[in-house]
């Protein structure tokens, strides 16, 4: 269940437009969830581990381009993409 949304931007995957925004989600964060599917939206759960919170962006962008891939490819991709972008250098907030 969603309990506050705030709305970020929007982009254009290989399977539609999406809506981009974090989210509070009860026992999301608790449960290890960090994001929550609705149709044309990705909802990202913030969390304190960016390395975590880079490899849910990715993953679900993933959903997005490759909407037919199965979980588990997803998320062996997912988390292999987000391990490269992390050990070259990517964080959430530096320029
Ligand atoms: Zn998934």
């Amino acid at each position: 269940m969603t309990r506050a949304k705030s709305p970020l931007k929007s982009i254009t995957l290989s399977s539609g437009r999406f809506r981009i925004t974090r989210v509070d989600c009860a026992g999301c964060v608790q449960g290890r969830k960090l994001s929550c599917k609705v149709r044309g939206e990705i909802n990202i759960v913030p969390t304190t581990n960016k390395k975590d919170e880079l490899d849910t962006w990715v993953h679900e962008a993933m959903h997005g381009e490759f909407p037919r891939m199965t979980e588990p490819r997803i998320a062996k991709a997912a988390t292999n993409l987000a391990r490269l972008l992390w050990r070259v250098g990517y964080r959430k907030g530096r320029q």
